[in-house]
């Protein structure tokens, strides 16, 4: 029996790369109008719910759900029009999937690549699954890939990983596909094209799977409205889905959300006008910003707009917005190309006059 405290037991076990960061952070919303996770801001129709509630009521809570969710796999299959020789996971959000393809690719010295400012959870991944991570920074005016310096990476470091997001988080821009090209010729290891975003853009890499033997493409529900439900999912050529299934965890993916989402695909056209009017709400919103003296807002192909506020005033106006009971997210001190900048999700019309009334008195 050892006289040590766990303060002492943790210090000298867990691993140092895992005590050297911090856990992924959520603000407490509570009370606050929500525009800072990407979130479909509208609920379901009173009659659909009345419907759902009744499919859910067929659900064996005794059992464990089915281990592959074939029947929702064909649906996802036809209603985001998958390749029929393409292989398809299915993970516990998008970010589960992230976490399989580290652990299946993974181990000492192998790398996984991405672009900064990009989503956080490629380096935290790569840190959880022991691996290096490097990040190659994005063009300074729009956020584009520098092709000179990620095929140099790319030819340094080998990684066993890319991970490019089309559209990117968090600066709401696609890269030019023709880059992309580049990069999966270029690479070895597999290349992630992960289309969180692709509810709010009319671009793809779903339909070329197969086009290239390295790329795969990632999709989420969560952006769509789904968010509550978690399911994610990884579509790409079987020699890969095949081995990254076998580090997948048995039942990933529970009856609730196995059958809530095969009932909410069956009214995808209620969840595809909801999706139309946030990219018509989008563009008001980038225009009433780029009106305001002082803030420059950047074009988004996704369900959020970065902008940039007066050197200096981010943090105040992120602080200011929160006082009048807006939540947003501040991203300045997170990475040099991002200083004083925020990121705003787009939300219903009230919503974002909310947003838009606080910004101004935050600005004053
Ligand atoms: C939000 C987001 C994800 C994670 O989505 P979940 O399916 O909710 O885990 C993945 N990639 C990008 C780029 C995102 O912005």
């Amino acid at each position: 029996m050892t006289d040590q405290t766990a303060e002492q037991l943790a210090a000298t076990w867990v691993r140092p790369e895992i005590r050297a960061i911090s856990a992924y952070h959520v603000p407490d919303p509570a009370g606050l109008i929500k525009l800072d996770a990407m979130e479909n801001p509208y609920n379901w129709p009173e009659a659909i719910r009345a419907d759902w509630l009744d499919a859910l009521g067929e659900a064996q809570l005794n059992r464990y759900p089915h281990p592959e969710a074939p029947a929702l796999k064909e649906r996802l299959r036809e209603v985001l029009e998958i390749p029929a020789d393409a292989g398809l996971l299915l993970g516990n959000g998008s970010d589960e999937l992230i976490q399989m393809l580290a652990l299946t690719l993974g181990g000492p010295g192998r790398c996984i690549l991405s672009v900064e400012p990009g989503f956080v959870m490629y380096r935290m991944i790569a840190t959880f699954a022991g691996m290096d991570y490097r990040g190659v920074p994005l063009n300074a005016e729009g956020f584009s890939l520098e092709l000179g310096p990620l095929l140099q990476a790319i030819e340094e470091q080998d990684p066993a990983l890319i991970f490019l997001a089309y559209p990117n988080n968090p600066t709401g821009n696609l890269f030019s596909a023709a880059d992309l090209e580049r990069v999966m010729r270029a690479a070895r290891g597999v290349v992630v094209v992960d289309e969180a975003y692709a509810p709010f853009t009319d671009e793809t890499f779903l339909q070329r799977l197969g086009e290239f033997p390295n790329l795969l493409v990632l999709r989420t529900l969560s952006k769509m409205g789904f968010a509550g439900l978690r399911l994610g999912l990884l579509a790409g050529p079987q020699a890969w889905t095949r081995e990254i299934d076998k580090t997948r965890l048995p039942y990933n993916i529970n009856v609730l959300t196995q059958i809530s989402t095969e009932f909410a695909l069956r009214h995808k056209a209620v969840f595809d006008d909801q999706t139309a009017e946030i990219r018509r709400s989008r563009q008001d919103l980038l225009k009433a910003l780029n009106a305001m003296d002082g803030i420059l807002a950047y074009e988004s192909q996704a369900n959020f707009i970065l902008f940039r506020t007066p050197a200096g005033q981010a943090p105040a106006i992120h602080a200011g917005l929160k006082e009048q009971g807006v939540l947003i997210k501040n991203l300045h001190g997170t990475h040099p190309l991002l200083a004083d900048c925020l990121r705003v999700t787009v939300g219903a019309p009230e919503e974002n006059r909310a947003f838009l009334a606080g910004l101004r008195a935050s600005c004053g």
